[in-house]
């Protein structure tokens, strides 16, 4: 039994489905959604530069020899080996396992900054991710509707991103890019009255590649005329107003917050054992203390220790997947007798998009920026992307976007699908 198909959890899946079958036993796949996002490529669905159906593979053709249950596990009940789980309908039911294995990976960290929950925007799912898109574009409609001076056409043309990690950085870069390419077709809105503000508690932004790439990407995005604020905090985000910690007050429509993850409860609400960020506990062979050979946990919701860099492994794709390959072998060597072996990775690099042609990497040791950067990137997340069908649409994709400019359609209607309906019925 996995839950959770993201990174870890298909990674696990795929490792385990064929020997699995061939043993005879059966393996089911619970998860939230009926898909795996595929969340580095997420800010390119945001900036329309990829069908957003193609950042996501089914479950079910990525595994084909599982079973997949669609639903919210609530709580594991380790003594009885239950889960407790919540299907799409709502409904209540239970499924029981031999050997459990946990990802459920991560929510959004937020702080409790007065507006936050209301007006913020997270980064974390496809839903976000659409929402996002279709909000900035309707500010452009917005603003070109509101007469020059009024204070409220400033408000909708200033976007605020609170994170600087990449997937802020990407996200901010990606629309950026969108925006620039949509006023050309709004005349009433000119680039000059465009406001992009990126704020960072750190003293950084992207720290995870080291301040000398870190500053080339501050001055690539400054140079695009984004405000970077490091050391910078968001006090409060309320009637359209956002305070940073400088002091500094300035209206504002769009707040994107990307602000770190925390680990999805369940492990928690399962009384499983958790270190202080609320991880599951686990040892370098991913079985979960006091649960080994039973319970095992990988992906952002686990503590695994790095044994090459020190202390855990940090939250990214590129450690999930390797986890969920050397999980699937260590169930299967439990399952066999034979000896489990402690997770051992040594990250290749890290690869981050600032929209088109342009980047940052360290790729083993090498620094990259600019086109090869941004090359090498695409074609990283490419070979990463599960399943033949996916890669084939998302080089689609990439190639007419070299021909064509980029979609620029709003489909805010998304939203709220039935409102048009409700209202005919009411006619
Ligand atoms: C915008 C963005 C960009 C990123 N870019 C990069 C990058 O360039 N490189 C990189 O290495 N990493 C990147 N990451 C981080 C990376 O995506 C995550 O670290 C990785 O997906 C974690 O894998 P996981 O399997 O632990 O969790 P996830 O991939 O999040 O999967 C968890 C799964 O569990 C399901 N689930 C959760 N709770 C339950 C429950 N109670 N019951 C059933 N199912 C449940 C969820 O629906 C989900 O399918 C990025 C993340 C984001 C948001």
């Amino acid at each position: 039994m996995i839950v959770g198909g993201g990174a870890a959890g298909l990674g696990v899946a795929r490792g385990l489905q064929h020997p699995l079958r061939k043993a005879g036993h059966s393996l089911t796949l619970v998860s939230t959604e009926n898909v795996f996002l595929y969340q580095s490529i997420l800010p390119e669905a945001a900036g329309g530069t990829l069908e957003p159906r193609h950042v996501v593979v089914p479950l079910r053709t990525a595994v084909r020899r599982a079973r997949v249950v669609v639903g919210e596990v609530e709580r594991v009940e380790a003594a009885a080996r239950l889960l407790h789980l919540r299907g799409v309908d709502g409904d209540r039911f239970e499924l029981g396992y031999d050997q459990l294995v946990l990802t459920p990976g991560s929510r959004s960290r937020t702080l409790p900054v007065p507006g936050l929950s209301r007006h913020g925007i997270g980064f974390k799912s496809l839903g976000e991710a659409i929402l996002l898109r279709n909000h900035v574009l309707a500010r452009l409609e917005a603003a070109s509707q509101r007469p020059p001076r009024d204070p409220r056409r400033r408000a909708a043309l200033t976007f605020v991103f609170v994170g600087a990690g990449y997937a802020g950085v990407e996200a901010l870069a990606e629309l950026e890019d969108l925006v620039r390419w949509a006023i050309k077709h709004i005349p009433d809105v000119r680039a000059e009255e465009l406001r992009w503000v990126l704020v960072e508690a750190r003293d950084e932004i992207l720290p995870e590649i080291g301040s000398g790439l870190g500053g080339y990407a501050a001055r690539e995005l400054r140079s695009r005329g984004i405000e970077i604020r490091t050391g910078t905090r968001l006090d409060s985000v309320e009637g359209g107003v956002v305070r940073l910690s400088d002091g500094e007050t300035f209206p504002a429509e769009t707040l994107v917050w990307t602000a770190g993850v925390k680990p999805e409860p369940l492990a928690a609400l399962s009384e499983l054992p958790i270190d202080d960020m609320g991880r599951l506990r686990v040892d370098a062979a991913m079985r979960v203390d006091g649960h080994e050979g039973v319970i095992w946990g990988a992906g952002d919701a686990a503590a695994v220790p790095d044994l090459l860099g020190g202390g855990f492994c940090p939250p990214s794709a590129q450690f999930a997947t390797r986890q969920g390959k050397r999980l699937a072998s260590n169930l299967l060597a439990t399952l066999e007798g034979r000896e489990v072996e402690p997770f051992r990775f040594k990250a290749l690099g890290v690869l981050c998009s600032l929209g088109r042609y342009k980047g940052v990497a360290v790729v083993l040791g090498v620094r990259l920026r600019g086109f090869p950067a941004w090359f090498l990137a695409r074609t990283y997340h490419l070979l990463q992307l599960p399943t033949l069908n996916r890669k084939v649409r998302v080089v689609l994709d990439w190639t007419l976007a070299l021909f064509f400019p980029r979609d620029v359609a709003a489909l805010g209607s998304l939203h709220d699908p039935t409102k048009a309906f409700e209202r005919a019925s009411k006619e």
